[in-house]
């Protein structure tokens, strides 16, 4: 009497999460990665004007958007 073969069980694929692996810090769910972007920034004060590169993210879900700098 064969013992009965245990077929390969899979895993299901988990969907894809973003390569950034940040999440909303309002309702956790992944953010959309929406690349670097530059901002300009007005002089204010003795700070001269100066254009600074954030990288933005979306949240699908609650359509927060976050920046975070890319340093
Ligand atoms: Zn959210």
């Amino acid at each position: 009497m064969a013992a009965p073969a245990n077929p390969p069980t899979f895993a299901p694929e988990t969907p894809s999460a973003p390569a950034s692996g940040r999440r909303c810090s309002s309702c956790t769910n992944p953010l959309v990665p929406l690349g670097p972007r530059p901002f300009r920034t007005a002089a204010v004060g003795e700070l001269p004007e100066a254009v600074v590169t954030l990288e933005l993210f979306f949240c699908s879900q609650c359509g927060k958007v976050e920046f975070y700098s890319t340093r």
